[in-house]
């Protein structure tokens, strides 16, 4: 075995069917007595519902969080923070909402209960981004990271069916790249297994029926333990185009990681071989990046970048902000390489 660095960030995670209900119960261990309820407009309700619960210790909703955590929508959301005095954060939504929050966090230090209803992951990691005149810049701060996580999953049994199988494959994308990132280890390595097993198997369960409560508590498990081990450990050239393509193109977030997965395995496949072996066992297949193509096309996911909006003529440009500042690769990343791969992923080729 090779020597390692193992750390392991602090929150405290309940979780189980109607976990909600122990929400006031989470929020008074924080010490907190003034907890603004983070949403989107879409989930606006959620926010009302969680007021409710939180009775006199809820300061009041703000529903108004959106994709990429604009710094304008950011400001307000502070401000608001401010005029209510707050002494913590609950969001409840998926990884906009979790943004939301953890852009307050950095602001005030304020500390974040989560809530999260899709499979992002976003609720375990120290990881935050903040949009600014169309240019997303993201970084790392203890400060951000949620003391608390709720999952609770009968809150994911209306997450819409393409959502929640695009959401799980953006999830089982940090474990597949935690499993060959810098900063792997054995005790990561195991957690990754572990979460993309869980996907695999509760993501064909949700998908014949939306509200399979046993298919969403394994889907929100296993995106427990992926957002954990993307937390913990780094990323590589999946992540790196998915940046690059989101980025500059706006392509939607778990769409462009589900096409891109497959490709960015293949690429990988013979420098990780390790890795390869976890992943094949977890989703019990012969072959990792034939396997992930395989489950996407069984469950109707998006196979192309050309199907979400991106144009081949982009592909060359979309090469060259990848060689401008790579990821840490097990494979060296070559413009030829990722050509080759985003030609594949943009026709939605299996690998
Ligand atoms: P999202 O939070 O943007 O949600 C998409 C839509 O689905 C919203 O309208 C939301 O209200 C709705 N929704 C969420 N849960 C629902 C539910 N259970 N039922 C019905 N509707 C529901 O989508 P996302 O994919 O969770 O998050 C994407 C964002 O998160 C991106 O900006 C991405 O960069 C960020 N992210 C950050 C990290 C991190 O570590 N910082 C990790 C992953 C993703």
């Amino acid at each position: 075995m090779n020597a390692f660095d193992f750390e392991s960030l602090p929150a405290r995670v309940v979780f189980g069917p109607h976990a909600l209900a122990r929400l006031p119960r989470e929020v008074e261990q924080l010490g907190a007595k003034r907890a603004l309820v983070l949403s989107t407009p879409q989930q606006r309700a959620l926010a009302e519902r969680i007021a409710g619960l939180l009775g006199e210790r809820s300061a009041g909703i703000f529903p108004h969080a959106v994709m990429h955590v604009p710094v304008e929508v950011a400001r307000c959301a502070c401000d608001e923070a401010d005029r209510l005095g707050a002494d913590c954060v609950v969001a409840a939504g998926g990884g906009s909402t979790i943004g939301l929050g953890k852009a307050i966090a950095l602001h005030s230090s304020l500390p974040i209960l989560a809530v999260p209803t899709t499979y992002a992951g976003s609720e375990m990691t120290p990881i935050y981004g903040l949009t600014e005149a169309g240019h997303k810049k993201t970084g790392r701060d203890r400060r951000v990271l949620p003391r608390t996580v709720i999952y609770d999953p009968t809150l994911t049994l209306d997450l819409p069916p393409m959502m929640s199988v695009t959401s799980g494959f953006n999830a089982i994308a940090h474990a597949v790249e935690a499993l060959y990132a810098e900063g792997s280890n054995p005790v990561t390595a195991m957690m990754a297994e572990e979460g993309i097993r869980a996907l695999a198997d509760g993501m064909p369960a949700i998908s014949e029926h939306q509200r399979d409560l046993e298919g969403r508590s394994d889907c929100l498990y296993g995106a427990w333990l992926c957002g954990s081990v993307l937390g913990t450990t780094g990323m590589a050239v999946h992540h790196k185009l998915c940046h690059v393509l989101g980025g500059t193109w706006n392509l939607p977030h778990a769409e462009t990681h589900t096409i891109v997965l497959p490709h960015a395995v293949a690429y990988n496949y013979a420098a990780a071989p390790e890795a390869m072996k976890r992943i094949e066992r977890a989703m019990r297949t012969p072959n990792a990046a034939t396997g992930i193509f395989d489950l996407m096309k069984r469950l109707n996911a998006p196979l192309s970048l050309q199907e979400i909006g991106m144009r081949c003529d982009d592909l060359d440009r979309a090469a060259s902000l990848v060689m401008e500042a790579p990821y840490y690769n097990p494979r060296s990343t070559t413009r030829e390489g990722i050509l080759c791969l985003l030609d594949g992923a943009f026709f939605g080729r299996r690998p």
